[in-house]
């Protein structure tokens, strides 16, 4: 039988692998913000990939970025049905906590973790398929619980160790605000049309708001002198923003406020904010959120007032990679070798056993000598080798050998000891470490 050698395929453009060592971080990242989570009494939720694409025309609204440009759309080849993969998780888990009527007894603190999905141009810090950790409360009307996701949000930076990261805020007000400065923003923009690029000109009477958030340098001037929504908010609604201050302020918790700050989607009112580093270049909001009380009942559920963030995964862990943060490859306790029939036998047997004990057993596989095997034993970390050969064999033993306390020496004992002994020497070498 002949072979024909073929291409390799590759993965999807801005859609990148996460490789072990990579993932190994994430997996100390994602216990990391799983603790921090919990001790706001936030619990998971877990939502489909693939939503109806309705879902997101009117979740995220029709002239926005993601839904015009970015969103990965098909229809399903057996029934028809438009579908998208997700862009986002906001309007996944509102359709679901209406689905399941979750808030009809009580409001819900919920989270999710997993990848989204945006065809953009791929560069450093933006990809095609990303990663958010989603944070939402709903059923809230806050302003408090604005201001506990806010410093949520300081005390991660801290548990992740980052500096640097600052807090931008704004408030939205409520629609009928934003519609009268809509009208002024608009008239403003008119009057100085011909400094408006094509992006600029598309927005003007679609999403003018929008064009606030460009990232055009050009616009920056007149953007600047633009009517700023905050002098259009009435009196319930500055109350709001003060009462959010006010708890930023007792915790002395630094902000600015940035009145072009807009978000990039159209749910949100009131209480907006970023999370801004500018140790990653152009792509520096690693956290952004707020409050959108329209949207429960937008999405064909009993009017509720929610409040949320989400956290682009890719750019805090560039981030804690730039700050030197880098976790310990995780070793296992023993790395076993064998040789012979009986010996591998026997191996198996004490790879379970130790196991059983809560020991991690890295059993060579695939054969070798002794030799190659103990330089594999000594590469993979591990604190011990344990060797069967048919000597062992024959007698239920093996022998036992620290590999990395130059002092210990190897020493023969029964697979029924060896559980015990490792263990003990765990212990000592902790302590050991400890005393240092
Ligand atoms: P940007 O202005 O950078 O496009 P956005 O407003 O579209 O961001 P959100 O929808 O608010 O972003 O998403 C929340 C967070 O998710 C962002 O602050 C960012 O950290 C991350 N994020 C968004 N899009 C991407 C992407 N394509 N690749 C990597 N991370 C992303
Ligand atoms: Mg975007």
């Amino acid at each position: 039988m002949s072979q024909t050698h073929q291409a390799a395929i590759q993965s999807v453009k801005g859609m990148p692998d996460i490789l072990p060592a990579e993932a190994e971080f994430w997996e100390l990242f994602e216990d990391t913000v799983r603790s921090w989570l919990k001790a706001y009494g936030y619990r998971p939720i877990r939502m489909p990939i693939v939503e109806p694409t309705p879902l997101f025309k009117r979740a995220i609204g029709e002239v926005t970025d993601i839904v015009e440009k970015e969103m990965y759309s098909f229809i399903d080849s057996l029934n028809g049905e438009p579908l998208t993969l997700r862009p986002e998780g906001t309007a996944g888990c509102v359709r679901a906590v209406i689905q399941h009527s979750l808030i009809a007894q009580q409001p819900q603190r919920l989270y999710y973790m997993g990848p989204m999905f945006r065809h953009e141009r791929p560069q450093k810090g933006r990809y095609r398929q990303f990663h958010q950790v989603g944070v939402e409360a709903l059923g809230c009307a806050g302003p408090d619980i604005d201001a506990e996701m806010i410093l949520m949000g300081a005390r991660l930076w801290a548990d992740l160790g980052l500096e640097g990261i600052e807090l931008q805020l704004n408030s939205l007000g409520q629609p009928d605000e934003r519609a009268r400065h809509r009208a002024e923003l608009i008239a403003y923009f008119e009057a100085h049309a011909e400094l408006l690029d094509e992006d600029g000109k598309r927005r003007l009477h679609t999403n003018p708001l929008r064009i606030l958030d460009s990232k055009n340098p050009a616009l920056q001037e007149l953007c600047a002198a633009a009517p700023k929504l905050i002098d259009y908010l009435g009196e319930a609604s500055l109350a709001h923003f003060e009462g959010v201050q006010r708890v930023l302020k007792d915790a002395g918790l630094p902000y600015t406020i940035n009145p072009r700050l807009v978000r990039g989607l159209d749910y949100y009112n009131l209480t907006v904010f970023e999370w801004v580093t500018d140790r990653l270049g152009a792509q520096g909001t690693v956290c952004a959120g707020g409050r959108y009380d329209g949207l429960v009942g937008q999405l064909g559920g009993k009017p509720a007032p929610a409040c949320g963030f989400a956290m682009g995964v890719e750019r805090l862990i560039a981030l804690i990679k730039d700050a030197g943060g880098e976790p310990a490859a995780p070793a296992p306790d023993v790395y076993l070798v064998h040789q012979g029939e009986a010996a591998t036998r026997l191996a198996f047997r004490t790879a379970e056993g130790l196991r059983d004990q809560g020991i991690d057993v890295l059993l060579h596989c695939g054969g070798g000598s002794f030799k190659s095997q103990m330089k594999k034993a000594d590469g993979s970390g591990a604190a011990f080798a344990v060797i069967i050969g048919d000597d062992e064999a024959a007698t239920g033993e093996a022998q036992l050998k620290p590999l990395r306390d130059e002092g210990a020496g190897q020493r023969k004992l029964k697979v029924d000891d060896l559980a015990a002994a490792i263990v003990d020497q765990l212990i000592d070498a902790n302590q050991a470490d400890d005393e240092e």
